[in-house]
């Protein structure tokens, strides 16, 4: 197996034991960058300076005896995540030449861990997607068939860790952003609880439902990466103050005797053959293990789609009210007065479906709509959520598809963007409710796509998804599968 192939764990290892430099490391991701990414284009930025002095950093601090497991360990960001001294442009034009003056706290988090950030990764334009075809810097393609996409929004994030660009990245969730490319590209994400990571320094999108987690080979790698950037931040008012457990401890228990709960909403007709056959495989393998399966239901999912493109809009378009020419990144001015000044460096720096979300967004909030729209959004999100707090009272996590589908080709469905939400269907309701996710990969499509795997749980409780999803990998190789490129 090659170095670029091996996990944060395995690389640990050898990285301790001395088979193994940080620098080399980095450089072999680096090379591997170079060589692929112009098939794939996962990368906006690419640090190989800092990278190459960050692994020489690390290298003396392993010789010191003082690596954590991240230490040296080359990771890269979804370009949502501010980095001080390398450009964040969160794939728009507006913000295009934006250089944030710090770190956000998850990448603060991770520097101080020791691990070498390679670069800044592609992403639909303001995490507003589900295909990164909304990006300013072109399409990120799958890494299994790159005729396909590899689903958004993170689908760089995703991309690089399946073409083995990095050994794992942060991606952000609003409404499924990480689940669901990683789903597509074959690899773990994790998308934890709203509040359990500090969003402080990760660029808006909709306040309410963003959290940001990891994504990765497998499911130890994300346990480690969610330990690294957990916990209460003081600067981000939405982090919680509960103490963050050991991630890693008890992730071998097993799941004999665990109640796992399908809900009756989510195996509906519309759902690809090929995925609800990998379900049923994979809720055999459960079996096998000693899970006992129990009927649930969810009952307002059928409304969370809508709930969520009222919420999400909403809160997009006043967060993006900031980017007026002003303060950040470019500016259009025809001399025209300040006015015309805003309305020429937005026209010219939002990308369409920004455009779309910002007027949906205006609209639900316009006086006279308020209460028809984002305020009724608002009660059936506590109608989901109470769904689901009601679903846990009888099962520890629910099995679900990431996705009705799996990736689906370049230019499928750009011009129809109420397909495009569709899509997300099964993701979606968990940030409605606030709660923690895991996508893991548990199948390939006929024509040799990835098929993920989501487990849902109660709030809080990461720990328990991570024990659940390792004992399915334990069970099965296909996290082990590799894209060919
Ligand atoms: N695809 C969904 C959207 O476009 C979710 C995006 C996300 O999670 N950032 O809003």
């Amino acid at each position: 197996m090659e170095l670029i192939d091996k996990t944060i764990h395995e690389l640990h290892r050898m990285l301790i034991g001395g088979e193994v430099t940080s620098v080399a490391l980095t450089r072999a991701f680096l090379q591997r960058i170079a060589e692929t990414d112009n098939r794939i284009n996962a990368f906006i930025t690419v640090c190989e300076e800092q990278a190459l002095k960050d692994s020489e950093a690390a290298d003396r601090l392993i010789a010191e005896g003082k690596a954590d497991l991240l230490t040296g360990i080359p990771v890269a960001l979804k370009d949502i995540f501010l980095t001080a001294g390398v450009r964040t442009t969160c794939a728009s034009k507006i913000l295009d030449t934006f250089i944030a003056p710090y770190d956000g706290t998850a990448v603060a988090r991770l520097k101080e861990r020791g691990a070498v950030i390679v670069g800044k990764l592609n992403m639909d334009e303001f995490a507003m997607g589900s295909s990164n075809e909304n990006s300013a810097f072109g399409p990120v393609k799958n890494p299994w068939d790159t005729s396909t996409v590899p689903g958004g929004s993170s689908g760089g994030s995703a991309a690089s860790v399946a073409a083995r660009q990095a050994v794992a990245t942060l991606g952000t969730d609003t409404g499924g952003s990480i689940r669901q490319p990683a789903s597509h590209c074959g690899v773990v994400g994790l998308k934890p609880t709203y509040g359990r990571v500090s969003r402080y320094g990760v660029i808006a999108y909709a306040s309410s439902l963003d959290q940001v987690g990891p994504i990765s080979r497998d499911v130890e790698d994300c346990a480690i990466l969610l330990q690294a950037i957990a916990g209460y931040d003081p600067a981000d008012s939405t982090s919680v103050d509960t103490p963050v457990p050991d991630y890693r401890a008890g992730i071998k228990d097993g799941v004999k005797g665990l109640k796992i709960g399908l809900p009756k909403e989510y195996f509906i007709e519309g759902l690809d053959p090929e995925v609800k056959a990998a379900m049923e495989a994979a809720i055999e393998t459960y079996r096998g293990l000693g899970a006992e399966f129990v009927d649930v239901s969810l009952p307002h999912t059928d409304y969370a789609v809508a709930s969520y493109y009222l919420i999400a809009t909403a809160e997009a378009s006043s967060n993006l009210a900031r980017y007026d020419g002003v303060r950040f990144g470019v500016r259009v001015d025809q001399g025209r007065g300040l006015i015309d000044m805003f309305e020429q460096t937005r026209a010219a720096g939002f990308g369409d479906e920004v455009k779309r979300r910002i007027m949906l967004g205006t609209y639900a909030l316009s006086s006279g709509y308020y209460d028809a729209y984002y305020l009724k959004a608002q009660k059936v999100r506590t109608l989901i959520r109470q769904d689901f707090l009601e679903a846990f009272q009888a099962v520890d996590v629910l099995l679900t598809p990431v996705a009705p589908t799996p990736a689906f080709g370049l230019g499928e469905k750009v011009s129809d963007p109420l397909q495009m939400y569709l899509s997300d269907i099964f993701t979606i309701p968990v940030n409605l409710a606030g709660t923690c996710a895991m996508s893991l990969p548990c199948g390939f499509s006929s024509a040799g796509l990835p098929i993920g795997l989501q487990l849902i749980g109660k709030p809080f409780a990461e720990q328990t998804l991570l024990r659940v999803g390792y004992a399915f990998e334990q069970a099965t190789e296909w996290h082990r599968k590799k894209a060919d490129l």
